[in-house]
């Protein structure tokens, strides 16, 4: 099983025609709320794409028909708690360009604890992975404990944060970043330089660099393995790159070999691009086995 310890976020989105000015009210043309968290988005793909996926979490209880909606897609949501602290959501505004602005407030999902971490890997298998990113508390018994149990540890640092670098990093065995990330992380700017840095200071860990519509290049103990994006015609990049990890380590911890891992990582992610929104955009196993058909 692929254990994530993630975020749940309720995201409202209203569609303005300018951003609310300071001292403004403006009314909304139109508003959804959908499910969204980078958490929540890589359960859905790690689902999508056939994983035995567990998702530790926490969510306020009027929200339950959002775990509900991740237990549809597949996702085993008994590590999902139910929190008095409102769940985790995101006020976002979109203009007409699609420019968007965004408060995120983190409720539920910064009430996960030492105990809870504990709980969720106490009936692990030795197969089993841990996967977290940086939305949720806790992170750093996520990787300790993981790691004490010697499970397999995935992170995936997003958003970056500068309290990322205070982290047990030396528990992780496979870091995944993007080109944003791994310029933090590393502090340098050059992609050759951050492979640099990499290659000398990572050792312990294989490390992902997603490079957008460049693809993507792995760092493995003796060989990089780079993958090209596949082209399309991308209209919306959100959630690109947590399912591309989605896809990624549902066939690598699947034992699948890396650079066949990869390649299903990017057409799932090509896919994405070429749909609007989040959770919603990220394809079926069938849809990806279609487009790396062609
Ligand atoms: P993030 O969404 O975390 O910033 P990236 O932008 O690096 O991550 O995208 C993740 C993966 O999604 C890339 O490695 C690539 O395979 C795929 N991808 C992203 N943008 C495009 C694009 N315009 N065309 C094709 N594939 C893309």
């Amino acid at each position: 099983a692929i254990i994530n310890f993630g975020s749940i976020n309720i995201d409202h989105v209203y569609q303005v025609e300018h951003f609310v000015q300071p001292g403004e009210t403006l009314a909304s043309t139109h508003y959804q709320t959908l499910l969204g968290g980078k958490g929540a988005n890589q359960s859905i793909a790690l689902a999508q794409a056939g994983a035995d996926v567990r998702h530790v979490g926490s969510i306020h209880e009027n929200d339950a028909s959002f775990k509900q909606a991740l237990i549809k897609k597949g996702v085993d949501c008994r590590g999902v708690k139910c929190s008095e602290v409102p769940s985790g959501h995101a006020i976002i505004q979109v203009t007409p360009s699609g420019e968007n602005a965004i408060v995120l407030f983190g409720g539920a999902n910064q009430t996960i604890t030492a105990k809870t971490v504990m709980q969720a890997l106490d009936d692990t298998r030795p197969s089993d992975w841990v996967l977290t990113q940086n939305e949720t508390s806790s992170i750093e018994e996520v990787l300790r404990q993981a790691k004490e149990k010697q499970l397999k540890v995935a992170f995936n640092p997003a958003p970056m944060s500068e309290s990322v670098k205070q982290l047990p990093l030396d528990c992780v065995d496979l870091l995944i970043v993007n080109e944003t990330e791994a310029a933090a992380i590393t502090g340098k700017e050059e992609l050759e330089d951050i492979v640099t840095v990499f290659k000398e200071q990572w050792s312990h860990s294989e490390v992902i660099i997603t490079l957008g519509k460049a693809g993507v290049m792995m760092l493995r103990k003796h060989e990089v393995v780079e993958v090209k994006a596949f082209s399309v015609d991308a209209v919306d990049t959100t959630a690109a790159g947590d399912t591309f990890i989605g896809y990624f380590l549902s066939a690598y911890s699947n034992h699948t070999d890396a650079k066949q891992a990869l390649r299903r990582g990017c057409a799932a992610s090509a896919i994405a691009v070429t749909r609007e929104g989040a959770a919603q955009s990220i394809p079926t196993q069938k849809e990806v086995d279609r487009f790396l058909a062609k």
